[in-house]
């Protein structure tokens, strides 16, 4: 069905409100101003900072309009509203430009439409951007011009407008940026898994999943559709999608049927039309580590796979990448005890990722801004993988009622002391893991300063030693 500005590289609107001036509403307005659009920028925050902002961007000048303190009305006299994911998409503003039919797009929905190159699609809840850059290292092993955007950071309207046809967009997609889209359609798209998560922006779980389902509803049989049969719902989607488009599975250990990426022994190998074979002969190669990471390279391959390249270039392409910072990032060693810092960790569940990923027992660093999560539902990974645990922030007294008895506990008030204690606690070839479970804002400013100052306690720790 046409929709209104089917055709945007060639019929610029001649108003466009973008709703909230972070990162990537920041992008689409350079974007119109360059295509001469007039430019409403609107944003919840105070009118001295979104004018630092726009000084910043070069935007306060030269035709831009803006709002500061709320979304009013003023929207509506834009043909186009780019909504950023940071907003929610059903304020009172928003509904009423949907009554007057004004095309509200997210900046993943704008981008796609100025690109040329096909995109490749990952969303989930877990694990999106270690597998987008996985993917990443595999197309651009392969010989594409790949360009990773999205979710991870780079605004996807920010590099669109030069690719021709023959580069690929690796796109990482969040739940936020499904919520506006219209057209939207990877030649790949991908789902790696489902949890419980922002509850604070939806009204039930349900509505999450929903947001993140809407990645294939324009996938036709020429497009395919990769999820994760190991997860319930998942492999329900595939039978609900599979009249709709083609689907490729992965999957922890395999189980005969479609088309599929799993782990076999070492190995991840293959099943894909009508081929089978060794992607990779042995996980150990990769430069990441854990079962976790194992499986996002298998969801990378599949959709590798769906996008045409050959197997062996995907393996290649598996073991270059060098992983994320603060994502089991192995950050040092001391008289033989490895340290990693795995400060994007803020759930249970990840904590748990990060205890299961190594061969040993670890001494484990966890805590931070309680998020209420149930720590008692890793226990049994807890006792098992465990050797001792290290508390710090406003979580720690929580943490340590559910976790009494599993392994010895101490708290601390500083990360220092805490990379202190945990090194005292080891022994040569064990392994000390800040994997804090929790956000970060009760001592730091984000995930990111958080990992520098593990990694600063770790350095500062080697220098004392070293004296
Ligand atoms: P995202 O971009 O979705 O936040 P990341 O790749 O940045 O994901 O990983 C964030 C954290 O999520 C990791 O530190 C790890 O604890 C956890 N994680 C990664 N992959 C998975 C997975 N496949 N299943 C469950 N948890 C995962």
């Amino acid at each position: 069905m046409p929709t209104k500005f089917d055709n945007i590289v060639n019929e610029a609107p001649s108003r466009v409100a973008v709703i909230g001036a972070a990162k990537s509403g920041i992008a689409a307005a350079k974007y119109f101003r360059s295509r001469g659009s007039g430019v409403f920028i609107s944003d919840a925050c105070s009118r001295e900072r979104l004018d630092e902002i726009l000084r910043e961007n070069g935007l306060i000048d030269g035709g831009i309009e803006s709002e500061a303190g709320g979304h009013s009305d003023k929207i509506l006299e834009c043909e186009l509203i780019i909504l950023s994911p940071g907003v929610r998409s059903d304020i009172d503003a928003l509904k009423s430009a949907a009554s007057k039919s004004i095309p509200i797009w997210s900046e993943m929905e704008l981008g796609f439409r100025v690109s040329k190159a096909p995109f490749l699609a990952v969303t989930g809840s877990s694990g999106k951007s270690t597998t987008v850059s996985l993917l990443a290292s595999a197309m651009a092993g392969a010989g594409y011009e790949t360009v990773l955007a999205g979710n991870i950071g780079t605004p996807i309207i920010s590099v669109t407008p030069r690719l021709s046809k023959d580069a690929v967009v690796v796109a990482e997609v969040s739940s936020f940026q499904l919520e506006a889209i219209e057209a939207f359609k990877p030649k790949v798209a991908a789902v790696i898994n489902l949890m419980k998560n922002h509850l604070d922006r939806y009204e039930s779980e349900e509505d999450y999943y929903n947001a993140k389902k809407r990645i294939a509803e324009n996938l036709t049989a020429s497009e395919y559709l990769v999820l994760n049969a190991d997860d319930s719902r998942l492999s329900q989607w595939a039978l609900e999608f599979q009249s709709q488009t083609k689907i490729v599975t992965f999957r922890a250990c395999d189980n005969g049927g479609g088309d599929c990426v799993y782990l076999s022994g070492s190995g991840i190998n293959y099943r894909f039309n009508g081929a089978s074979g060794v992607i990779l002969d042995d996980v150990n190669k990769m430069k990441i580590t854990g079962k976790h990471n194992h499986i996002n390279a298998c969801a990378a391959a599949a959709v590798a796979l769906a996008a045409g390249v050959g197997p062996r270039r995907i393996g290649d392409g598996l073991c270059a990448f060098a992983g994320l910072p603060h994502r089991l990032e192995h950050v040092g060693d001391l008289d033989g005890i490895s340290f990693y810092n795995d400060s994007k960790s803020t759930t249970a569940e990840s904590i748990e990722c990060a205890v299961c990923a190594f061969d040993s027992k670890v001494h484990l660093i966890a805590g931070g801004k309680d998020k209420g999560c149930d720590f008692s539902v890793i226990a049994g990974s807890i006792r098992k993988n465990v050797k001792s645990i290290i508390l710090i922030g406003e979580a720690k007294d929580r943490m340590s009622a559910e976790w009494v008895g599993l392994a010895p506990i101490r708290k601390t008030v500083t990360l220092a002391d805490a990379v202190n204690a945990a090194f005292e606690n080891a022994a040569e070839g064990e392994k000390v893991v800040f994997s804090p479970g929790c956000s970060s804002f009760d001592m730091f400013r984000n995930f990111e300063h958080r990992g520098e100052m593990f990694r600063e306690a770790v350095d500062h720790l080697a220098s004392r030693r070293a004296c």
